[in-house]
């Protein structure tokens, strides 16, 4: 984050506030919903240099999936079973924690119909059986599918097999903002206010805007993908890496439920409304699916059709009507982290949801709430983990 000589003489009138949330997405939201509930005397603001969930939050698919961006049983190969089990145990909290505190139904678009993967060769079906294995030894929910099953309730051609799992959900992005913020009257969000600059006077911080001059004693920094802009501290901890996506006309209801395939890289579902929302691919341009921009390309968007025409009959050749894409943060080994700058004591963050925030910001949000009032929250999210 640099900042020009003009801009830095642009911020006029000065607000006073006890903490400023920095990012206006589900993990600001929701570390700002953790803290007003803690203490609902906190004086609150949240500030995005977009509008109320511009960045990844409402160019996501609405998948709000347990575990994280790899089957269970790479989980378990890769940080042993106990923590494997630990990962998967937070993410069914974060929709536990959503389901009691907000109270989502059809206004938000909230289904809980699970999900699925999908195997479309028989060295990934061979993954998912063993990850249904370890995951019914631990007591998760699954169901198996064969390829006869999986034409039949997901009208899906080309899938060896797969997984479902039991309690995943799905929702509207943006709506769980509004509602997010609707729940907190107390709570000031402001938008188009890009943060510029932090600086410190005493025990107070002060952030330079394009709007305002924020005055106040803590800050959270919830840009996610953007972090390494604000500070380069970030850019050991979190990559920006783009992600596309495509969605339909209105289509009869044919899907089941969300499902991934591919091992996790490619997603689909059918909305409440009957559009088709597919993404994924980057695999496709590696190199060239990271930072800021915003464009789609053609390699990425023609696979994204490719994969309807061959996979579901049931939306071939159906017009398209958007096409997007979006900035993730990936975190340097696909974990979430929370943390305190080491060079400041009054600026928390959070952040690194490798493609996976509706599915563990909330949880994670109530973490860092912890971890500002100086409580426990579980060491695997821990930021010193790096
Ligand atoms: C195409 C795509 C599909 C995805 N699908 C899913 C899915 O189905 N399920 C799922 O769980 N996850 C999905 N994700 C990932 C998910 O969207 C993110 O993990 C999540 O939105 C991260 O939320 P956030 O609030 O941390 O970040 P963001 O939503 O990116 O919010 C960060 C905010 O910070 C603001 N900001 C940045 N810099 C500044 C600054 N200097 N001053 C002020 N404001 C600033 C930005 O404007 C932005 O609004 C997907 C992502 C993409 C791109």
């Amino acid at each position: 984050m640099s900042i020009s000589y003009w801009l830095d003489q642009s911020a006029s009138s000065k607000k006073n506030y006890d903490v400023v949330v920095v990012g206006g997405g589900i993990s600001g939201l929701s570390s700002a919903y953790w803290l007003h509930k803690k203490d609902p005397q906190l004086k609150i603001a949240i500030i995005d240099k977009g509008h109320l969930s511009s960045g990844a939050t409402g160019r996501n698919a609405g998948f709000i999936t347990c575990g994280s961006v790899e089957h269970f049983n790479r989980l378990n190969e890769r940080w042993g079973a106990q923590l494997a089990k630990e990962i998967w145990q937070f993410s069914e909290d974060n929709l536990d924690l959503l389901k009691s505190e907000l109270n989502l139904g059809d206004k938000e678009d909230f289904q809980t119909k699970g999900s699925f993967s999908l195997a479309s060769t028989e060295n990934e079906f061979l993954e998912l059986k063993k990850s249904a294995q370890l995951m019914e030894d631990f007591n998760i929910q699954v169901e198996s599918l064969d390829e006869k099953q999986i034409q039949s309730r997901l009208n899906a051609d080309g899938f060896v097999g797969g997984i479902k799992y039991l309690s995943d959900a799905s929702i509207h992005p943006r709506k769980l903002c509004e509602t997010l913020l609707a729940s907190m009257p107390n709570v000031d969000f402001f938008p188009n206010t890009e943060l510029f600059k932090i600086s410190s006077s005493g025990d107070q911080r002060i952030l330079f805007t394009n709007q305002h001059e924020f005055h106040c004693q803590f800050v959270v920094l919830a840009t996610n993908g953007y972090l390494p802009l604000i500070n380069p501290y970030f850019e050991d901890l979190v990559s920006a890496t783009r992600g596309q996506i495509l969605i339909t006309e209105k289509l009869p209801l044919f899907l089941e439920g969300p499902c991934y395939a591919n091992f996790v890289l490619d997603y689909f579902r059918q909305l409440p409304s009957g559009e088709l929302i597919i993404g994924g691919f980057r695999q496709l341009e590696k190199d060239t699916e990271v930072g800021y921009s915003d464009h789609t390309s053609k390699v990425i968007q023609n696979a994204l059709e490719k994969f309807i025409n061959t996979h579901l009959p049931a939306a071939q050749n159906k017009s398209i009507t958007h096409r997007w894409s979006g900035v993730m943060g990936f975190s340097f080994d696909g974990q979430p982290f929370i943390g305190v700058l080491p060079s400041d004591p009054q600026i928390f963050f959070l952040g690194g949801f490798t493609a996976h925030g509706l599915g563990l910001a909330f949880h994670t949000g109530k973490c860092l709430s912890q971890l500002i009032f100086g409580e426990e929250f579980p060491e695997f999210i821990s930021a010193k983990r790096k």
